[in-house]
């Protein structure tokens, strides 16, 4: 037991990041416990990973300012397919990976500008991308809208159930003998001295561990007992999304498609998520009419075909966005405390980077040259 506690890890957070750190770290046989204070699954809500569009999209995302973060979302892109494989030989879950590509279209001449612009930026940057014109983008999904005149094609931008893939994560977890603890809500990060000694639940409980890893999501920066140094900027970054249920038989998408400030979805299972809003209104995960109202009316002008499709779920998720919208990852000044956060709109995109790279560094001690440039040290310099 004293072993045990001598080097066992306390991940705060049951996301993405923290269930992906942990299943690294106990197929390595670390005694590891995440401490979620919800539940893993819908009643996570308003947390980013349940909320989240699942879309792998490194390319059509790419936008000027974020060239220093794009050879770590490429890098996470390249490990998704193994990734897949992996959970599901662990799990048993199929985590719906889906590689039709997404399509970026445009419907004025304002938009064809813009879409102009930015498919040099990202050929710029060796991005393989095609251009298409509206009869073209319709070969390829017959129910655009007639109005769509241009559009890009990307055909590496894929697309995960982000959904199937934390029940899957939650899953290979247990199986490899991680211990999970809903319900259990962290009051206090304990630092003496220096250095984690654990944490301290809500309910009074006191956990010791060398190794504490911050993996709360929106929710990090709040952590009370995080010295300034070791506090993470990140604030919450408000998403409002909806599901229509459209034919199985007759689905009304293919790819993943972009508007202006609107995306649509299409799963497996017929739901086609339309999304997202970006309000910063704090720990507000109200819906509203207007945000609601804005995304049906975008997605309703490139696909009218969903007039008749009944909306099946509306929800909201809080992204993790931190000062630079780039992930905040690995050690701090305090020995034993490790950040996993701020991963705002790419946390799916970079769920495998970030849990092989959290647990090599807590296996090994070691910071792997991909996550160097992202430790929290950037805030501080
Ligand atoms: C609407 C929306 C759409 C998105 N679309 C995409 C997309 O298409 N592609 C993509 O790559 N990313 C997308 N994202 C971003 C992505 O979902 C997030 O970056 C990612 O899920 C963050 O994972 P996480 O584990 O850090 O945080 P979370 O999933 O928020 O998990 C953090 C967990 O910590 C728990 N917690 C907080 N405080 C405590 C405490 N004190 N004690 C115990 N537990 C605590 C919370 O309950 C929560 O479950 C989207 C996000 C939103 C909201």
């Amino acid at each position: 037991m004293k072993n045990k506690q001598f080097n066992s890890v306390l991940i705060v957070g049951g996301g993405v990041c923290g269930l992906g750190i942990g299943w690294r770290l106990a197929q390595a046989n670390r005694p590891t416990t995440v401490l979620e204070q919800r539940e893993v699954g819908p009643n996570s809500l308003p947390a980013a990973t349940w909320a989240s569009a699942g879309m792998l999209a490194p390319h059509v995302e790419a936008e000027p300012g974020e060239e220093r973060l794009l050879p770590l979302l490429l890098e996470s892109h390249a490990r998704w397919p193994a990734f897949t494989q992996e959970l599901k030989e662990a799990s048993g879950v199929d985590v719906g990976y889906r590689t039709e590509g997404t399509l970026v279209v445009a419907l004025d001449r304002d938009q064809v500008e813009r879409l102009r612009f930015q498919y040099e930026f990202q050929r710029k940057l060796g991005l393989e991308l095609t251009w298409l014109s509206g009869d073209a983008a319709r070969q390829r999904e017959p129910h655009l809208s007639r109005n769509v005149i241009a559009a890009l094609y990307s055909p590496h931008d894929h697309q995960v159930d982000n959904r199937q893939v934390l029940l899957a994560l939650r899953q290979a977890f247990l199986a490899a003998g991680g211990t999970l603890r809903e319900h259990a809500s962290v009051a206090e990060i304990l630092v003496e001295k220096g250095e984690a000694q654990g944490v301290r639940l809500i309910s009074g409980e006191i956990l010791h561990a060398p190794v504490v890893v911050v993996a709360a999501g929106a929710w990090s920066a709040t952590l009370p007992g995080l010295p300034p140094e070791a506090r993470p900027p990140v604030r919450p970054v408000k998403g409002q999304m909806l599901a229509l249920q459209t034919p199985l038989d007759a689905p009304l998408l293919r790819h993943v498609v972009w508007g202006r400030d609107v995306y649509l979805v299409p799963r497996k299972d017929g739901r086609l998520l339309v999304g997202a809003t970006v309000e910063e209104k704090g720990f507000d995960a109200q819906l509203t009419a207007g945000g609601v109202y804005t995304l049906l009316r975008r997605a309703w002008e490139i696909l009218p075909g969903i007039d008749e499709a009944p909306i099946v779920e509306m929800w909201a998720g809080l992204r993790p966005g931190s000062r630079d919208d780039a992930p905040i990852l690995g050690a701090t000044p305090v020995k034993g405390l490790i950040l996993a956060t701020g991963h705002y709109r790419n946390g799916i995109l970079l769920a495998p980077i970030t849990a092989d790279a959290i647990s090599h560094l807590i296996l090994t001690g070691e910071t792997p040259e991909s996550i160097r440039n992202f430790g929290i040290g950037r805030f501080h310099r």
